[in-house]
């Protein structure tokens, strides 16, 4: 068991679902069910659901290391009916111990609390973890990682991702960790006119790029461009001046708590009452204004539920950074779940609509070539906790998989790796940069 997380360390594999948490560090606890994450709910996306289809078998050898490691004794692959060639190829590999769950399909079906509690009918207690119910929840590149460096001691130097909306060919590519957003665009053809801006992520929980010399990390999954005027961006566009001001006329409907999937699965999480405290302080006990750290940030109260284009969503982020700063924490119970909670999670397609992208609601192929840049700029902080420091200098040659960042022993981070040969031309505490040989 020790062996395994040691190759997992070694190869710098984090969480490639969006949080970048040490694999090395999750999968050292013990729990009694292994999960395997394959929602993939963020409108738009196509990686998880296609690898699962083309590495059917090396993701079920990830699943059972992943079991080994945490001693858990179920392995349940939770995935959606849609992703038809991804369960054709999984079933029949399928050993006892193992299970698929169909989810339904609906948003935020890959938030770890609602998977967990679709595929086993175990609720996660709010600021508690999937462990304290006996659950790891792991995501689908990971585990491919996870393969890769116990099977060939092969680190993390790529990352698949797709590239959609409006580009000339939506896409779904593999490239090195530290190509830039504006190389692995170019995979698309780009952008299909001016007036477009991207969205890293996903449309429910992305952000604004800002910058297209920005590098892909471990943690990036997707790219997608959309037009200026597009719901989505004009969102993310808004700044907390802008969010305040808006959120001053709540209505108090409650729509945003009654569609709060936290709060649907017993969370004390009132989005409504957090709003209603900006305008009137003494509504604010202590307890409610704490709950905003129990929040998931998945939009749905911003992008579904608010009549009124408040976005409680943002409120919750600003004040959980506040809190996590002051070093609060929120201690309340799991209440009883919502009995309509099954029925007001949010079906895929009538978000997509709303979100106005149905037209880019479109197959995203998978390229089997790995993309070769002449140059990456790898982030020495890809990860939660530290950085890794960098163990290169400049003019170093380098092969690929070598060590260029490492972590100290019992320090919370992940080791970094050159994702291509070549020369290192520049070393800063935040980066290092490899040029490919001309
Ligand atoms: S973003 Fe809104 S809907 Fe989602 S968990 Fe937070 S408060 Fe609830
Ligand atoms: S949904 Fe909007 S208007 Fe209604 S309570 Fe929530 S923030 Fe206020």
């Amino acid at each position: 068991m020790n062996a395994i997380i040691d190759k997992i360390r070694a190869a710098g594999i984090v969480g490639a679902g969006g949080a970048g948490f040490p694999t090395h560090v999750k999968l050292a606890a013990q729990a009694e069910i292994f999960i395997v994450n394959g929602a993939e709910c963020e409108p738009l996306l196509r990686v998880d659901q296609q690898l699962m289809a083309l590495h059917a078998a090396e993701l079920i050898r990830g699943v059972r290391y992943g079991m080994q490691a945490t001693g858990a004794r179920e392995g349940i692959i939770a995935l959606k009916a849609k992703y038809k060639p991804a369960i054709a190829a999984l079933e029949p590999r399928l050993p006892p111990d193992m299970r698929i769950h169909i989810l339904k399909d609906v948003y935020p079906a890959g938030d770890e609390v609602i998977t967990i509690w679709m595929a086993t009918g175990r609720r996660v207690p709010p600021a508690k973890l999937p462990l304290d119910v006996g659950v790891v929840v792991s995501n689908v590149q990971t585990l491919l990682n996870v393969v890769r460096a116990v099977e060939r001691e092969w680190p993390v130097t790529l990352r698949t991702l797709t590239i959609t909306g409006a580009v000339q060919r939506p896409v779904t590519v593999t490239v090195p960790i530290g190509t830039s957003y504006r190389d692995a665009l170019a995979l698309s053809g780009g952008p299909t006119g001016p007036g477009i801006s991207i969205v890293e992520g996903g449309p429910m929980m992305g952000h604004l790029v800002h910058d297209l010399d920005t590098p892909v990390t471990k943690t990036t999954g997707a790219l997608i461009a959309l037009p200026d005027d597009n719901i989505v961006v004009r969102r993310h566009r808004r700044t907390m001046a802008d969010d305040l001001r808006v959120a001053i006329g709540c209505e108090q409907c409650n729509l945003c708590t009654e569609l709060c999937p936290r709060h649907l699965m017993g969370h004390e999480l009132p989005p409504h009452l957090i709003v209603r405290s900006l305008g009137y302080r003494h509504v604010a006990t202590p307890s409610t204004l704490l709950a905003a750290l129990t929040c998931s940030e998945c939009a749905i109260c911003e992008f579904w539920a608010c009549p009124v284009d408040i976005s409680p969503m943002r409120i919750n982020a600003a004040l959980k950074a506040e809190m996590r700063a002051q070093g609060l924490r929120y201690e309340g119970e799991l209440r009883p779940l919502d009995p309509m909670a099954e029925f007001r999670l949010v079906p895929s397609l009538r978000l997509i609509a709303r979100l106005g992208i149905s037209a880019y609601n479109v197959p995203a192929p998978l390229q089997s070539e790995v993309y070769r840049p002449n140059q990456v700029r790898i982030p020495l902080r890809q990860h939660i906790g530290q950085p890794a420091q960098a163990v290169v200098a400049e003019g170093d040659e380098v092969a690929r998989g070598d060590l260029v960042g490492d972590i100290a022993e019992g320090v919370l981070g992940a080791r970094v790796h050159a994702s291509i040969a070549g020369r290192v031309t520049g070393v800063t505490p935040e980066h290092v940069t490899i040029a490919a040989p001309t």
